[in-house]
């Protein structure tokens, strides 16, 4: 397939997540921008731009492009943000990010998973500080950051990620059973003691986070 077939229906896809209500210019931008077709596996490339997810290995998949979309809005990240990321799989969402300007920790828990998000990241020029490990727990090395997305279903937020935020600091996580989520954006108080201002979304569906507390 042609370069060109490729970049035409990127722009087919923006104009999908326009009519599916996305409306943050810059988070269009950096959809259009992304080449989709190398975080997905062959045999998968020519539904690169299909709206939907698809599988990667380890029993993954890569999110649909609208609910990245979605969830990139939440964060409502500003060039220069710290960003970590709770689950790297393909490393398209970080890509994502990292096109918005930001500065992007990804933590992916399989081995197999990190090593070729790893790859796929470098041969894109996208610099993105990789982990091969449990997320569930954060990043404290990095701390404190602007934004934390979780791109794994999880059954309750665990007060870390929390810890981990500056004040003002976005957590969008998607929240519920491991058969339906919805998205939570949970917004840090400025100050120390100040209750989270949360707003939800539904419906999702996402693999599940995998941690001690959670899906036993
Ligand atoms: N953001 C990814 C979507 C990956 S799906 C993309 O753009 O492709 C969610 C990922 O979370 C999976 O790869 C899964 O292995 C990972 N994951 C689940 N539990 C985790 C944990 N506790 N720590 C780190 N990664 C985790």
């Amino acid at each position: 397939m042609s370069i060109s077939l490729q970049s035409l229906k990127r722009k087919e896809l923006v104009e999908k997540l326009i009519r599916s209500g996305i409306k943050d210019k810059k988070v269009l931008e950096a959809i259009g921008t992304v080449k989709r077709e190398f975080f997905v596996n062959d045999e998968f490339k020519r539904y690169a731009y299909d709206n939907n997810a698809l599988p990667i290995n380890c029993s993954q998949t890569i999110s649909q492009p609208y609910t990245v979309a979605f969830m990139t809005e939440l964060l409502e990240i500003k060039e220069g943000n710290k960003i970590l990321e709770i689950g790297t799989g393909s490393g398209y969402q970080a890509a994502v990010l990292k096109e918005l300007g930001a500065d992007v920790y990804s933590i992916e828990k399989y081995e197999e998973l990190y090593l070729k998000a790893k790859s796929t990241l470098e041969n894109q020029n996208y610099k993105v500080t990789l982990k091969c490990g449990d997320g569930s727990k954060g990043w404290a090395e990095f701390a404190p950051y602007d934004g934390i997305i979780v791109t794994a279903g999880s059954p309750k937020i665990p007060d870390v990620y929390l810890d981990q935020l500056l004040p003002l600091g976005r957590l969008v996580i998607p929240v519920g059973d491991s058969a339906v989520q919805k998205i939570w954006q949970v917004k840090k108080g400025s100050r120390e003691g100040d209750k989270p201002e949360i707003k939800k979304f539904s419906d999702f569906k996402f693999v599940p986070l995998q941690w001690e507390e959670g899906w036993k």
